[in-house]
């Protein structure tokens, strides 16, 4: 069987980890490119967009793809939305394998919207000071809330901020609770702004806030389309070999 893996992610790394000792399985990972020194991988990787559907639906036909699992960052909704298309128009399965969202435990004071546009009209028109992390290519969102202090914390350093008040953090997670809390009081802040990605690295920031009582902004996840979705890897790994057992029993190999 020959896999396409779309990654970008811790969760594509371990795939990648779990499907590279696998002698019976032919497989690629594939990356944006976007981080300017990827993490080591243990499959063979290709980097670079693909150029929209018709390039991805040329690669699956020319790589002789069997199986699309799209392992991308649960906010990189183009990528997900393309393959799914490009499965589509060759006929093979395509499956989701991202981490699953955080959920609101007691203390929380989330407010959740469904884009950064509508979080930054929900953090009000008083002046507030606001964690705001939410990747370097959506920033430009909060042009419409210019009146809130911003500490904003990024990966790599975001271009033209036009934000009037604002304080830049270059650091990479992951972020412990008690660090996070320091951080937040230090810089006084009293809302944190950002996405629902899940996963442990940067959780630290909602435990912080739900320790000092702050209100979260939390955007939504883009919904995945109608399409199996895994958030565990065993039961990720057991339908990839369920479609192997399909294909050996059509191709009888
Ligand atoms: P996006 O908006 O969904 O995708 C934009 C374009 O980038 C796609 O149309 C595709 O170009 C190319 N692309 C994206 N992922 C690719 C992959 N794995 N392999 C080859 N081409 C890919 O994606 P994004 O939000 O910019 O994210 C880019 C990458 O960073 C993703 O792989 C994602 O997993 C990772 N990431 C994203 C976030 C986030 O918050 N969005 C956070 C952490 C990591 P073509 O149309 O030319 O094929």
């Amino acid at each position: 069987m020959r896999i396409l893996v779309l990654g970008g992610t811790t969760e594509a790394t371990r795939l990648a980890g779990r499907l590279a000792v696998r002698g019976d399985i032919w497989a690629c990972l594939s990356l944006a490119g976007r981080t300017r020194e990827p993490a080591p991988q243990a499959l063979r990787t290709r980097i670079g967009g693909f150029g929209g559907v018709p390039g991805l639906i040329d690669y699956l036909n020319d790589e002789a793809i069997d199986l699309l699992v799209d392992a991308t960052h649960p906010f990189a909704a183009q990528i997900s939305r393309n393959a799914l298309q490009a499965g589509r128009a060759v006929g093979i399965p395509v499956l989701r394998y991202t981490r699953a969202p955080w959920t609101a435990v007691a203390g929380d004071r989330w407010t959740t919207v469904g884009s950064l546009e509508q979080a930054a009209l929900a953090i009000g028109e008083a002046p507030r000071r606001v964690l705001l992390t939410v990747g370097r290519l959506g920033l430009s969102a909060f042009d419409a809330a210019p009146q809130h202090h911003y500490l904003i914390r990024t990966i790599d350093p975001p271009e033209g901020v036009t934000l009037p008040d604002h304080k830049l953090i270059l650091e990479r997670g992951p972020f412990e609770t008690d660090g996070e809390i320091r951080l937040m009081q230090r810089e006084a802040v009293d809302v944190v702004v950002t996405k629902n990605s899940g996963g442990l690295a940067t959780y630290g920031k909602i435990a912080a806030a739900r320790s000092l009582g702050l209100p979260v902004i939390l955007v939504e996840p883009p919904q995945d389309g109608n399409l199996p979705v895994f958030h565990d890897l065993d039961l990720l790994m057991g339908a990839v070999d369920a479609h192997d057992a399909v294909l050996v029993a059509e191709r009888g190999v």
